[in-house]
Parts: C-alpha cells; sequence; structure tokens
C-alpha cells in the first residue's frame, strides 16, 4: 500500500516537472527571431504574472468546466486598404490547434468569432484541425453525446457602434467561461487600428476587441497571444510596446498614438510567431492532461500550413500567399511544434 505521503511527494515532484516544462515553452517561443522586440514584451509579461506563461494559460483553459464555453477570436484582415477578403495566416493555426485542445481536452463548446469576409477561410483552417464547423444547436447536440468534434463560427460587427452592442448580446447569450485571442489586432487609445509597419487599417476589421473589454470587465477570465504590441492582450504591457515596439510610441498614421492595444487580458502569453505562442499552450496542456491528443504535432501544423495557403492566407511579412508565416519559413513551424512535443513528453 502506497502511503498518503509518498502519493503526496509524487503529486509534487510532478507539478515540479510541469513547471520546468512550462518554463522551457516561454523561452523556446519566446526567443526573438524575428527582431521586433518580443524579448522585451516577454520579460514584462513575466515579471508582471511572476510565472511561465504558457503554464499559466494552459492552467487557465485547463481549468474551463468539462462541457464550458470559450468565446475564441484570430485572424487579420492584412490588406485592409485593398480588400476585406484577405487574411494573414498568423493567428488562425494557432487558434485552431488551441479549439482542438479545448474540445478533446474539456469538450468545450468553441465559438470562434471574425469577419464574415474571413469565415469560410478560417473555418477551413479549423476543419483541418478535426474541427466541422456547425451551428450552436448542432453544437450542442455534439457535446451532449461527444458524437462530433465541432466548433461555431460566428461574424462580428465590423464598426464601432455595432461591435459594442454586439459584445452585450454576445456575452448574455453565450455566456463564456473564457475568452481567448490569438494575434487579433485591437484599437489604440484614438480607436485606430494599426499595422506593424504603423499604419491605420481599421477598414472592414471586426471590432472584437470590444467583446474582450466587455468580457474583462465582467470578470470574464481572458486569455490572449500576441507577438508584436497591437494584439488584443498587449495593453497589459502598454508601457513596455511604447518604449520596445517600432511605432510603439508613434504610429504613422497622424493619430497621435502609437500602434500598442488598449485591450488588455488576464492572462499574457507574448511570442515571436503568435502561431509558435499556441502551439506552446497546446502542449502545456497535454502536459497537464497527460494526454498526446491535445498536442499539436508538427504532422498537423504541415496539413494547417498546406491549408492555409489553399484558403489563400498570406504570410504578411511578404505580402504573398505561402506556406511562410510571419517572414518564417515553412521547416521553422514544423520544428518548433516537434520541439514542443520534445519538451513535454516526459509529463506525456
Ligand atoms: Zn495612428
Amino acid at each position: 500500500m502506497v502511503s498518503r505521503s509518498a502519493v503526496r511527494r509524487g503529486m509534487m515532484a510532478e507539478s515540479c516537472l510541469v513547471t520546468r516544462l512550462d518554463n522551457r515553452l516561454d523561452q523556446l517561443v519566446n526567443i526573438d527571431m524575428g527582431e521586433r522586440g518580443v524579448e522585451h514584451l516577454y520579460q514584462a509579461a513575466r515579471d508582471l504574472q511572476g510565472e511561465s506563461l504558457v503554464g499559466a494559460a494552459a492552467e487557465t483553459l485547463m481549468a474551463v468546466p468539462e462541457g464550458g464555453t470559450v468565446i475564441l477570436t484570430t485572424g487579420s484582415v492584412s490588406r485592409a486598404w485593398i480588400t476585406p477578403g484577405l487574411g494573414e495566416n498568423d493567428g488562425p493555426s494557432g487558434a485552431a490547434a488551441i479549439a482542438r485542445a479545448l474540445v478533446l481536452g474539456r469538450n468545450a463548446l468553441c465559438v470562434m468569432v471574425c469577419e464574415e469576409s474571413l469565415l469560410s477561410a478560417i473555418g477551413s483552417v479549423m476543419q483541418a484541425a478535426g474541427l466541422s464547423s456547425v451551428t450552436l444547436e448542432q453544437a450542442a447536440i455534439a457535446r451532449t453525446d461527444r458524437s462530433l468534434a465541432t466548433v461555431v463560427m460566428l461574424p462580428y460587427a465590423t464598426e464601432d457602434g455595432s461591435g459594442r452592442a454586439q459584445a452585450t448580446r454576445m456575452l448574455d447569450d453565450l455566456k463564456p467561461d473564457l475568452l481567448f485571442s490569438a494575434e487579433r489586432v485591437g484599437r489604440n487609445e484614438y480607436g485606430v487600428y494599426h499595422s506593424m509597419k504603423g499604419i491605420d487599417y481599421g477598414m472592414g476589421r471586426a471590432r472584437v476587441d470590444f467583446l474582450f473589454d466587455e468580457a474583462l470587465a465582467r470578470g470574464i477570465p481572458v486569455v490572449a497571444v500576441g507577438d508584436g504590441g497591437n494584439e488584443i492582450g498587449m495593453g497589459r504591457v502598454s508601457n513596455h510596446v511604447k518604449a520596445h515596439v517600432p511605432y510603439g510610441d508613434r504610429c504613422q498614421c497622424g493619430c497621435g498614438g502609437g500602434i500598442g492595444a488598449v485591450t488588455g487580458c488576464n492572462i499574457l502569453v507574448t511570442a515571436a510567431c503568435s502561431n509558435w505562442g499556441c502551439t506552446a499552450i497546446s502542449a502545456a496542456m497535454a502536459a497537464r492532461a497527460g494526454d498526446p491528443k491535445l498536442l499539436h504535432s508538427p504532422r498537423r501544423e504541415a496539413l494547417l500550413l498546406d491549408t492555409m495557403v489553399s484558403s489563400g492566407l498570406i504570410n504578411s511579412a511578404h505580402g504573398i500567399v505561402d506556406d511562410s508565416v510571419d517572414g518564417f519559413p515553412r521547416q521553422s513551424h514544423i520544428g518548433i511544434a516537434e520541439l514542443c512535443r520534445t519538451i513535454v513528453s516526459r509529463a506525456l
């Protein structure tokens, strides 16, 4: 018979192991390979939150009640001044990895919101992650009998007033347990949505940041992933965005502010590429569940990269449809998924 103290020692050893793995995942995805100043943002968020960012995010996501509801968002209208129909490929595959882990690990109802103009492309990425796009009513059936892994894709308003109104309505209706954002641009203090180059590209952009502000005001947990400073969640480290990110202090559009988003979060995860932050979080979720199914595997990352090309999502660093993301080539994304899996393998 195993004594109670031996069981307690075993549990403590396990929690120490998880903490070590969380810290390694943090380190891996915050190497500033793109030289965009993410190491400063990482340090700021780490000092503020006092623990592994990836670990805190995974802990919060795994704390969603079994069968709970999560609203997710991703997608950026990348060339808004040309067309609202083109999204970028950083964000969607990461958000898909998280939605998949939430469905498999928590039997969660996942509701993905973005521009109507990007629903089809992002829905294809969700499908490649194993999730069938259905209505809320259909998802409720699937959640009850666990017969299908699903996601609900909903359009979000692209004007400030209607964006605010939809925030109230959506939170009243869905009563979510958590909100999650991956690489979703938020407005600055003057209400302008900026690209990393400091230009205004708010046209045709869903005002999802108002939904996140309202969730925070209601005390609903918010987890956000970003790599540049202009994303939802970065309001948490706004002074550091101003100090360390190009155009963080002063944009090029003449609004008088910088590119930093005002919307904060409860748990901020920084990464050199937002998709990598999500890959690391799903690895930390897998470690907690002891279930490799929750991992974002290298094979699936390859599949999602191909799907994003066929859906027309662009590599925004180069302004072209290809399987580089944020200018990082295909093999680096597959490599990050492999390394995240290697890091958590001893917990699986
Ligand atoms: Zn501006």
